[in-house]
């Protein structure tokens, strides 16, 4: 039934990473008509968990969260409460964050409190979606006019469905792919330019370090890398690192093979943590097209076509999962207030 029979405003949103699915909620909640496709086959985008061999998973996009505005610390109270998410590193089990480099720790990096999904990260996204309807593995290719309405249109072309108000929630460069029909909003959008990022996922049979659970990595090709066994609701059975490259590094190394890839990060984690090589059970890898956006914008919703055509995301709302939060809910209320 198209959404507009049922005498309430509709609404299209286009991505279930964690900025579409907060717009979608906020707005079911005020009785909006609302209908979100994602191409995935779950929930959560850059929130993302990969399920593994041995009944394991790895959080291979976000790794964790920090909350500062008001609004995300309220949420983020309410999804402790619920245990949604928990945080780590956990200080009573004496885990910590160090910077490494050249294989020595140079220092303990410590913060506002950090948070994680639990049991996995796109835990998050997952209880967002309650009571949404979601249609997954349907991608959108195009945004066009059609009378007084948006319509979305599939990779065959064929209508997908026709709403009063539209949310693009999906990295920069696919939101500006989505606008083609609408000029203005589209160069705003590309202003934006995205960063890669290779991740490798590695499984070990026997616990690497008790002196870390998660590192930053300095002078390295390589980044960030994590123990995801170690954070809370995970199976701990096997040792599970998560390792990600540099922008700069997946750039030149975007076309290569992933065996060859994930082999030279795993030789490049072992000199700079300074742990003795061994032979991993499993190594897997993943590349991120758009995974951190170089300047975000601090605008948290872009408007176009008389304020129907709404963008959110990270890259939207000021980087980052706290980003992309904000800018969501930002862009429901910009809706529920025209
Ligand atoms: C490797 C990596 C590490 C990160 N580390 C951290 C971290 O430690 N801390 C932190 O706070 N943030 C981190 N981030 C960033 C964080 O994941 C993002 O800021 C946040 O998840 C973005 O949410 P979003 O809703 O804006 O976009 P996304 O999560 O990208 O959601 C967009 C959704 O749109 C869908 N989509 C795209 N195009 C289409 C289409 N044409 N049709 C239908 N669906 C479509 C996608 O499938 C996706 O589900 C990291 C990201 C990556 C990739």
């Amino acid at each position: 039934m198209n959404p507009v029979s049922r005498g309430r405003t509709s609404v299209g949103v286009i991505g279930a990473g964690l900025s579409g699915l907060v717009a979608a909620q906020e707005l079911t909640k005020q009785g909006f008509c609302v209908t979100v496709f994602d191409k995935s086959r779950g929930v959560g985008g850059r929130m993302a968990t990969r399920r593994a061999d041995h009944e394991t998973s790895f959080d291979h996009g976000a790794q964790y969260f920090t909350a500062r505005d008001p609004i995300f610390v309220t949420q983020v109270d309410h999804w402790l409460k619920k245990g949604v998410v928990a945080t780590w590193p956990d200080a009573s089990k004496q885990q910590r964050f160090v910077v490494l480099k050249d294989g020595l720790i140079q220092r303990e990096s410590r913060s506002v409190p950090r948070y994680v999904g639990t049991p996995a990260m796109n835990s998050v996204c997952k209880a967002l979606s309650v009571g949404l309807e979601i249609k997954k593995q349907t991608r959108v290719t195009r945004v066009v006019h059609a009378a007084d309405q948006f319509e979305l249109l599939d990779d065959v072309g064929a209508s997908l469905d026709k709403f009063d108000r539209v949310i693009v929630a999906t990295p920069a460069e696919q939101a500006a792919d989505l606008l083609v029909d609408f000029p203005k909003i589209k160069k705003q959008i590309e202003k934006v330019e995205m960063s890669p990022c290779w991740a490798a996922m590695v499984t070990l049979d026997a616990p690497l370090t008790d002196q870390w659970v998660g590192a930053f990595l300095h002078d390295s090709f390589l980044s960030w890398t994590a123990r995801n066994n170690t954070k809370p609701g995970r199976n701990s059975t096997y040792e599970q690192v998560i390792v990600h490259a540099t922008p700069e590094w997946t750039d030149t190394h975007w076309e290569s093979p992933s065996e060859e890839v994930t082999q030279a990060m795993l030789q490049e984690f072992w000199r700079v943590t300074g742990i003795q090589p061994r032979h991993p059970i499993a190594l897997q890898g993943h590349r991120w097209k758009y995974a951190i956006a170089n300047e975000p914008l601090l605008d948290r919703c872009l408007k176009g076509e008389h304020d129907r055509i709404l963008v959110c995301g990270d890259w939207v709302g000021g980087s980052r999962v706290e980003g992309a939060f904000l800018s969501g809910w930002a862009t429901a209320e910009q809706i529920s207030h025209s």
